[in-house]
């Protein structure tokens, strides 16, 4: 049996910058505070914990003072710089560039929204962190949908300008655009519809590479974190192409009866699912055909 790593997959460089500042940081002070998991990698988050990382929620923010806090990734709205200043807290801003392009874009964009009494619409999840940091650009008006019932929130007479949260798949989000663009047909209001295409396209090739490197191997395992929204979506698109693509997240989760007739079991995983923990599961399934 060969097992074979998606040299694709592992951390986008949003995530490895992320990782290389926190590591920088503990090397230098030997501790830091991070706003929420730094990754959707608990794997790699206890490896960095052991290296004296310290998770915190916003409530444990305002109670910190003169000390160091990392923002991660997927950044932070406008309120959570301010409550670090007022707390002399220092930030180590680890956003990606392109979630900060994409931050100052949605600012923008609902500065004209309210100019001309339209809305700011953001296709993603409720809640996810970068939906936070973006709300917060729009004095958290902007409204969130994700899916076609939520459309009824939208008033489509008004300006509508739409973005996308960076993670979100492509297909829906020309799906939800259809469907919007359609309503505001009906209100006679097409003319009102701006849309920002904001999916970061290291995820948006991600799909095309993932399905390539599955139509090469017999099995598939699809390695992430269940919060990661990237990995739930990867995996769901390949589990689709290709049935004997199974979800783990560790390599205790990993079901030895799926794989026994496979010559070739492949590994891959989403932009948060590290290349170590990759490498790992790939000596530990052979390392456990060869046992046997
Ligand atoms: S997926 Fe794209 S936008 Fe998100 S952190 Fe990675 S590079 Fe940045």
């Amino acid at each position: 049996m060969e097992v074979v790593i998606d040299r694709e997959a592992g951390f986008c460089f949003g995530v490895v910058s992320a990782i290389e500042a926190c590591e920088r940081q503990l090397r230098q002070d030997g501790s830091l505070y991070c706003i929420g998991d730094i990754v959707h990698n608990s794997k790699e988050v206890e490896r960095l914990k052991a290296l004296g990382l310290r998770i915190i929620d916003k409530d444990e923010l305002n109670m910190l003072g003169g000390c160091k806090v990392m923002i991660r990734a997927h950044g932070e709205p406008p309120s959570t710089y301010e409550l670090a200043e007022k707390r002399g807290v220092e930030i180590i801003d680890a956003t990606c560039p392109i979630v900060l392009k994409l931050q100052r874009d949605v600012r923008q964009g609902y500065e004209r929204m309210k100019r001309v009494g339209g809305q700011v619409v953001i296709f993603g999840k409720q809640g996810h962190a970068e939906v936070v940091g973006l709300m917060g650009q729009t004095e958290d008006k902007a409204i969130v949908v994700s899916s076609e019932e939520d459309l009824e929130m939208i008033d489509f007479n008004r300006p509508v300008h739409l973005f996308s949260q960076t993670t979100k798949n492509k297909e829906d989000f020309v799906r939800i655009v259809g469907l919007i663009r359609e309503r505001m047909k009906a209100a006679d209001n097409e003319a009102g519809l701006f849309v920002t295409d904001s999916i970061c396209r290291r995820v948006s090739s991600r799909s095309r590479t993932l399905l390539e490197f599955a139509d090469k191997v017999c099995a598939l395992l699809f390695v992430s974190g269940r919060q990661s929204s990237n990995g739930t979506y990867l995996y769901s698109l390949c589990r689709q192409h290709k049935k004997e693509t199974y979800f783990i997240s560790s390599k205790e989760d990993i079901d030895f009866s799926l794989l026994k007739d496979c010559d070739i079991v492949g590994i891959s995983g989403a932009t948060s699912t590290p290349m170590w923990l990759m490498e790992e599961i790939r000596d530990y399934v052979l390392a456990t055909f060869e046992a046997d």
